[in-house]
């Protein structure tokens, strides 16, 4: 996970309709969806002819430089750059944050699939103002894995080791990649930063 800042909400969501925003607006017509049908599921609304979320792609990925919010891989694989929402759009409670511009993440498929509908207090948000990978985490160049910063807050611990688990962000094959992004990054004479994965690495 690597800090990112969030761009203002883009004006596809802020628009006012029927007196509200539109984000709100799609989030309370999806929670009445659901109400009357359970089997509901959401659709990106369509929106001058686009579905809202190639509307929002463009702004989710240049927040990140077209990474995964959550591990920080790149490049994307065909079809995988799908759009998470961090409170999940399954659970009752957050139906309402369906389309607010702060539940959504650029995330790779291995990290939407390990996250899937779980939603817990503790998980770390990369754009958050006080987020910062050497605060929570440590990096361990042998195993190529995440450990929870041992100097952390003991609260600050705990997050860490929830966001490693929820995202499942040691499993093996993520460290060979890990493991095979700085072996790349070591031999390259120029490295540009933005052309790696995993950049927290990488970060002073
Ligand atoms: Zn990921």
């Amino acid at each position: 996970m690597r800090k990112f800042e969030r761009k203002e909400v883009p004006e596809v969501l802020s628009k006012t309709v029927e007196g509200k925003p539109r984000w709100e607006w799609f989030g309370e017509r999806y929670a009445q969806n659901r109400a009357q049908n359970p089997a509901f599921t959401f659709q990106w609304p369509q929106i001058e002819g686009k579905k809202l979320n190639q509307h929002l792609l463009p702004d989710l990925m240049e927040m990140t430089e077209s990474h995964c919010s959550y591990c920080d891989d790149y490049p994307f694989h065909r079809g995988g750059d799908s759009i998470d929402h961090f409170y999940p759009k399954s659970l009752p409670a957050f139906y309402g944050l369906v389309c607010d511009w702060r539940n959504l993440y650029i995330a790779c498929k291995h990290c939407q699939e390990a996250k899937g509908n779980q939603h817990e207090p503790d998980l770390l948000r990369p754009d958050e103002v006080a987020f910062e990978f050497k605060k929570y985490f440590i990096y361990d160049f042998i195993q190529h894995r995440l450990l929870p910063n041992p100097q952390a807050l003991e609260e600050e611990k705990v997050k860490a080791e929830v966001t490693i688990r929820v995202l499942d962000l040691n499993y093996p094959g993520m460290c060979t990649s890990r493991r095979h992004a700085f072996q790349r990054f070591m031999r390259d004479d120029n490295p540009f930063l933005s052309d790696y994965n995993f950049r927290f690495m990488f970060d002073d």
